[in-house]
């Protein structure tokens, strides 16, 4: 069975790519029935904090994405590492060195100047422990392979072969006793099961010296598949502006989760040119060949278009739900949540067919729908007050009557009134509607604006009129 795993550093929150990264192991296990387990990768003391560690857990929950188990914390699996590396010491695999920092300065400066990729020139690994200076602490080191190739057959990159003569003895164990991070991945994925490694292309080179690692403790290698990060629409590398912000930005931003999870799915994997995909689909269809080589490019414009689509499919009591679950966390949210109770819940229900087709994000949602849990007076729009001239007060004023007649208000009845004003006073419907939109909306765009009238009710239409037509 297939089992895959996400790995974040909770050193900050859970940035875009990590996101994809983890929808990718997500789908990738789940569509062949495996498993995606979670492992925080904590081993960075100074950097890793329990708020990073929560704003990643939350992250992958609101996007949806589940893990299988508890999720594991590689600090608290040190003594599993060391012990490992005392194995391949007890095997020939590996080696103390005693090198100190100034023989590694002057190390890594002749291979800087040699051009040489390696840097660490292996001094200690046939020598006898017993010529090390008194006291010195030793780290431990892979005996690596000092010929040949290293080779990994990548399920995204294809095969990517090393020369042995450019990757130098890494260090397994520090010399505080504390494992390396190469360590503690290949140990933990080992012993966690993995048999597929999915991440991001930055990882490569580590790839190799991780796969050197698995050959000197005779465990079999996982498969990789290492995807290329994700750019800014002009090709650089992502920036802010660009996108790259944590999932919780995303969210504030009003952005439905599940309209992020398409948006990151064909980020790099494609399906021919099939845009909307049911997590069923991508269940179904994810699969590692149909990643690109090339770095994906973030698109907010096509991010957007994407959630309004599945703002629209979205049923109306059900958007309702995701707005108010929504409310915390985008801009003005809690002046909403603050009226919100199920007579203003049936008001909003009312005018969602009107308000979604409009709405790209949540935060437009909320914007549009204020004009339905405004208070009186109204603040107006500038374009707003612009076409509410005296003359447009003056129609107010003169449809009042008409609407103060009607007993049984609906969209229906109070556009049979405007239109049979419009008749008498021989005007157009758009003289009527525009600043009657103005009055009850403060905006120039709303739903139609005889649903408006039925959503907000005789009374507070004819308040809102009356504000306006004086
Ligand atoms: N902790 C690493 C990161 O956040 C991922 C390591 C891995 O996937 O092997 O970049």
């Amino acid at each position: 069975p297939v089992v895959t795993r996400f790995a974040p550093s909770p050193t900050g929150f859970l940035h875009i790519g990590g996101a994809r990264t983890a929808l990718f192991n997500w789908l990738y296990a789940r569509g062949r029935g495996g498993k995606m387990l979670l492992r925080i990768e904590d081993t960075d003391r100074e950097r890793s904090t329990e708020a990073a560690i929560s704003a990643i857990l939350d992250g992958l929950t609101w996007l949806g994405i589940t893990w299988d188990g508890d999720a594991v914390h590689q600090f608290a699996r040190a003594a599993r590492h060391r012990e490992v590396a005392e194995q391949l010491l007890a095997s020939g695999n590996a080696y103390r060195c005693y090198a100190t920092p100034e023989e590694l300065t002057a190390m890594r400066e002749a291979a800087r100047k040699a051009g040489r990729a390696r840097m660490y020139d292996g001094r200690w690994r046939d020598r006898d422990p017993s010529e090390a200076p008194a006291g010195a602490k030793p780290v431990i080191r892979l005996k690596a392979p000092s010929t040949g190739e290293t080779v990994i057959e990548d399920q995204v990159q294809g095969r990517v072969v090393w020369q042995n003569e450019d990757l130098d003895d890494l260090v397994l164990l520090r010399s505080d006793g504390n494992p390396t991070y190469m360590l503690a991945v290949v140990v933990d994925d080992h012993d966690m099961g993995v048999t597929h490694i999915i991440r991001g292309d930055d990882h490569l080179t580590n790839a190799a010296r991780q796969k050197q690692i698995y050959d000197a403790l005779g465990w079999p290698v996982p498969t990789m598949a290492h995807i290329p990060l994700i750019h800014g629409p002009d090709g650089s590398k992502l920036s802010k502006r660009h996108g790259a912000l944590g999932v919780d930005a995303y969210r504030a931003l009003g952005y439905l989760p599940q309209a992020l999870r398409n948006y990151l799915v064909r980020l790099g994997w494609s399906h021919g040119d099939q845009e909307i995909f049911s997590t069923e689909e991508m269940f179904k269809l994810f699969d590692l060949p149909q990643i690109g080589r090339s770095a994906a490019r973030f698109d907010f414009v096509k991010l957007e278009s994407l959630n309004g689509h599945y703002i629209r499919q979205t049923d109306d009591a059900a958007l309702l739900a995701e707005l108010e679950k929504a409310l915390p966390f985008i801009a003005h949210g809690s002046e909403l949540a603050s009226k919100l109770d199920d007579t203003l819940r049936g008001k909003l229900l009312k005018a969602m067919p009107g308000l979604k087709e409009r709405a790209k994000t949540l935060v437009e949602l909320l914007e549009h729908s204020r004009f339905i849990w405004a208070d009186r007076p109204l603040r107006l729009e500038d374009r707003a007050k612009t076409i509410l001239t005296a003359e447009a007060r003056a129609v107010l004023a003169a449809l009042l009557p008409a609407f103060d007649a009607i007993s049984d208000w609906s969209a229906e009845t109070t556009e049979a009134a405007v239109r049979t004003y419009a008749d008498t006073a021989n005007v157009k419907l758009g003289t009527i509607a525009q600043p009657l939109r103005a009055a009850l909306t403060g905006r120039v765009t709303s739903p139609g604006i005889f649903d408006v009238l039925a959503v907000l009710g005789k009374s507070e239409s004819l308040s809102r009129m009356r504000d306006q037509a004086k």
